[in-house]
């Protein structure tokens, strides 16, 4: 395979602005912590920009894009590379599928690089096989009430909002998961660190959860995925 030009530019600028102005804030958060400054430089550089680019709305970049991004980026900042994936994860489902006033409320922030994603998948007892989630989500008055547990959750303490997937469907297998976006402040929302031991745990945390949130439709975790894999 080979880059075309305008591809070989993407990485080398990813690759310069990871050398000369991301590397030198590495390091400086505290574990558990986000880094804010990575992260308000990822979007002053312009890199979040890439990611969640704008003509008429917010548009996706290719998947092909996303990954020179980030090759360039861990070059020389692999904090940066983990932190802009992260971005793009917690944040494409609201992308993808947000209704209007959803997508205008959260992406601006996160692509400004002033609140943090996180992508809210995982459960204790729903890794891989993610159809047999349980967090169950209720419809109530004009929203939706959101019980149960989420573990391994990166970005977790600190994120301003969470793509959460929740069962609206019992019994209803993988047809019956919808995505919500829930700010970090909703009340009942619990966000702890844990579980202890795990590699790069600093970045890991449980979410307990009892909140309200509002709706966005499902199939989006395998186009997240796509668009910007796991991150660590
Ligand atoms: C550092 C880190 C960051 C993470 N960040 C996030 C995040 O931001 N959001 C989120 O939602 N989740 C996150 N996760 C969770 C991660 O996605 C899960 O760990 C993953 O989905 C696997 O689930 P599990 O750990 O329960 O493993 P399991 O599902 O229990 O799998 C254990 C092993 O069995 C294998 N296995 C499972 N099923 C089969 C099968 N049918 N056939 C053959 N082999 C199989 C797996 O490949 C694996 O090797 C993170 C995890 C880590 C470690």
């Amino acid at each position: 395979m080979t880059l075309t030009d305008a591809q070989q530019a993407l990485r080398d600028v990813a690759e310069a602005k990871a050398k000369n102005h991301l590397a030198p804030l590495a390091g400086a958060a505290p574990a558990g912590a986000i880094n804010h400054r990575v992260l308000t430089a990822l979007a002053a550089q312009g890199l979040l920009g890439r990611v969640f680019r704008q003509g008429d709305g917010f548009e996706r970049v290719s998947a092909m894009d996303l990954c020179l991004l980030r090759e360039g980026l861990a070059r020389y900042c692999t904090e940066a590379e983990t932190t802009l994936a992260l971005q793009g994860l917690g944040a494409y489902p609201i992308l993808l599928a947000g209704s209007d006033d959803v997508v205008q409320r959260w992406i601006p922030p996160v692509a400004a690089g002033e609140i943090a994603a996180g992508f809210a998948l995982t459960e204790p007892d729903a890794g891989s096989d993610v159809a047999a989630l349980s967090l169950a989500a209720e419809a109530d008055g004009d929203g939706f009430r959101l019980t149960g547990e989420k573990s391994y959750i990166s970005n977790a303490p600190h994120a301003g909002v969470y793509s959460v997937f929740a069962r609206t469907g019992p019994g209803a297998g993988a047809r019956g998961i919808t995505a919500f976006a829930v700010p970090g402040d909703a009340e009942g929302f619990v966000r702890g660190v844990d579980p202890p031991g795990v590699a790069a745990s600093d970045r890991q945390a449980a979410l307990r959860r009892r909140v309200r949130a509002l709706g966005l439709s499902f199939n989006l975790r395998l186009a997240c995925c796509c668009l910007s894999s796991w991150p660590l």
